[in-house]
């Protein structure tokens, strides 16, 4: 599914040949579960070696490394708020995430860019709240800047994809 530069699919976020994927990652940018861990392990021990060099990053900011054996040749690193219950500043930390995120890959000259569903796995953040945000974010960001030409969501489920093209169609006639 297409829709004013936004793609959304159902897959493994290691594999996309994009500019730039974006990974879910926590504040010591020292690797993790989830994907994370996916992330690390399909990129090989030199993305470690980078990141220990950038990390730590803040909640709600983005680093870049190499993607070394990834086929996308970035890799755009952003830590997410763990869900506290949703009056934490949780919704204004993911939407800096997706911010940053994009930010960053302008400033790189990126023109293709993929993100998994940040904060909606381990740090429990509900999935339909994350996704409007990250839909949100990102469609502001594409109408202000055209620089970029893709951003495709990549949903580790069927059921989480459905519910992105759900609010993205909702966004989109509203
Ligand atoms: P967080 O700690 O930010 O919640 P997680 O990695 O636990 O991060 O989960 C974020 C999302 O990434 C979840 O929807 C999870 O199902 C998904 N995910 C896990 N592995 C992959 C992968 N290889 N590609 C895309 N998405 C993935």
């Amino acid at each position: 599914m297409k829709e004013g530069g936004i793609a959304i699919v159902q897959g493994d976020i290691t594999r996309m040949k994009v500019d730039a994927i974006v990974n879910a990652a926590n504040t010591s940018l020292l690797g993790g579960g989830g994907v994370d861990g996916a992330i690390h392990r399909a990129a090989g021990p030199q993305l470690l070696a980078e990141c220990r060099t950038v990390g730590p990053c803040p909640t709600g900011e983005s680093r870049i490394t190499g993607g070394y054996r990834l086929p996308a040749p970035y890799v755009i690193h952003t830590v997410g708020p763990v869900w506290q219950g949703g009056a934490h500043g949780e919704d204004q930390l993911l939407a800096s995430c997706y911010r940053s995120a994009l930010r960053l890959a302008t400033e790189h000259g990126l023109s293709t860019l993929a993100f998994p569903s940040i904060s909606t796995g381990a740090y429990r953040f509900p999935l339909d709240r994350a996704c409007r945000i990250a839909l949100g974010e990102t469609l502001r960001f594409l109408r202000e800047e055209d620089s970029l030409a893709e951003v495709t969501f990549v949903c580790f489920t069927a059921a989480d994809r459905e519910v992105y093209r759900r609010i993205l169609a909702e966004m989109s006639v509203s």
